[in-house]
């Protein structure tokens, strides 16, 4: 069977952690996670970085930096995770459900442009399978309503737009660490601040509402509690395993972007016969080759072919049940028939195996697994 994903690993991992534990140094905000925060710093180009204990948190950290709550109205895709309006809607917040752009299955400008009103206070775009939603346009519509962009780049790091990280187009960016993004330390993940002006209290909260960090460093005499905050960050056994892999951050996107590319190719008769579509990649990107995914004609299509492909000892997956036909959707007083693009489309994508285990044989043998389907 040729797996959907393996979880990455290097060679690194076992040695750090145990470093971590030998330092004495273990509840988090150490040396490794401020090594992480370091690198991924770097490789970014963010103000700031915190590390969390997953993009869930990270986005739930954004929206009560950005003090999103009740009377908010907040811009979210329907096709995306669960967590990007969960983490909002917790602080009570209203999850104003857009299209996607079915070309890219990324947040539609022109639905998120009708969507905005006078209550309006942040759109949360999703970056999809590693690529760029459309960010002049939502910049733009931002930018002129006077609005917080908060990103979820769960599945962005180490891509790029226009020559800038992925995550740092607004003034949040929420990064996954999840062991079946690209890296990981099992759970874990990133805020990126793109605003200097916003990382003391992002700062403040993530430290449990207090000045603790600060404090830390020689800033203050002595710390105390000065808003609501939370526990935010991992410890630094996790921080130790994700450094680790962030030193290799470079050979793992060569390998998935390789593997990606391929599939690109070989696949793209079959995407000018009008078997499938595939996504489309905006010019200026360059991708990190999270995942690879075929747009059937409808969903009974894309069942057979997952069946055909699973008898052929391939594992491939379809993705999110809309968020606005789901039961909480529901419960919300949203109902099917609102977003005929997400409706339409979303159960019709299904993403073949794309992991660094996967040999030029493997890719292969998918791809021609495909091809057998139609012809
Ligand atoms: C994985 C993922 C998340 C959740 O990440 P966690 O680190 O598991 O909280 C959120 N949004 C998207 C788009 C994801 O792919």
């Amino acid at each position: 069977m040729i797996p959907f994903h393996v979880p990455y690993r290097t060679e690194l991992e076992a040695t750090y952690v145990a470093q971590s534990i030998a330092s004495g140094e273990h509840a988090g905000n150490g040396s490794f996670t401020k090594r992480a925060q370091r690198l991924i710093g770097e490789l970014t180009g963010a103000c700031a970085v915190l590390l969390t204990t997953s993009c869930t948190a990270a986005m739930e950290l954004a929206g009560m930096a950005a003090g999103i709550g009740a009377g908010d109205e907040i811009i979210v895709p329907s096709y995306t995770f669960c967590s990007t309006a969960a983490a909002y809607l917790r602080n009570g917040a209203t999850v104003v459900f857009v299209d996607v752009d079915p070309t890219t299955m990324m947040l539609d400008p022109q639905d998120v442009a009708q969507k905005i009103t006078a209550n309006t206070r942040a759109i949360c775009p999703m970056h999809y399978a590693g690529a760029p939603y459309n960010v002049e346009a939502i910049s733009a519509l931002a930018e002129a309503h006077a609005l917080t962009v908060i990103e979820d780049a769960a599945q962005g790091f180490d891509a790029t737009y226009s020559g800038q990280a992925l995550g740092t187009f607004g003034a949040y960016g929420c990064v996954s660490f999840h062991e079946t993004k690209n890296i990981h330390c099992g759970l874990g993940g990133a805020l990126l601040i793109n605003d200097e002006s916003l990382v003391r209290r992002a700062e403040h909260i993530w430290e449990r509402g207090t000045n603790r960090a600060e404090f830390l460093r020689g800033a203050v005499d002595k710390y105390t509690w000065l808003e609501v905050g939370s526990s935010f960050y991992p410890s630094e056994m996790q921080a130790a395993f994700l450094l680790a892999q962030l030193e290799q951050i470079k050979s793992n996107t060569q390998l998935r972007t390789r593997i990606w590319e391929f599939y690109r190719a070989r696949l793209s008769d079959g995407e000018a016969r009008g078997d499938f579509h595939l996504q489309r990649i905006p010019a200026n990107s360059t991708l990190n080759g999270h995942a690879f995914f075929l747009r059937l004609q409808d969903e009974d299509t894309c069942e057979r072919l997952r069946q055909h492909l699973r008898g052929a000892q391939i594992d491939a997956r379809t993705h999110y049940v809309p968020l606005h036909t789901s039961p909480v959707g529901r419960s919300l007083g949203y109902a099917p028939g609102s977003l005929p693009q997400t409706e339409r489309w979303s159960s019709s994508i299904l993403r073949l195996p794309l992991h660094h285990e996967l040999s030029d044989a493997d890719t292969e043998r998918v791809c021609a697994a495909v091809e057998s389907f139609f012809h």
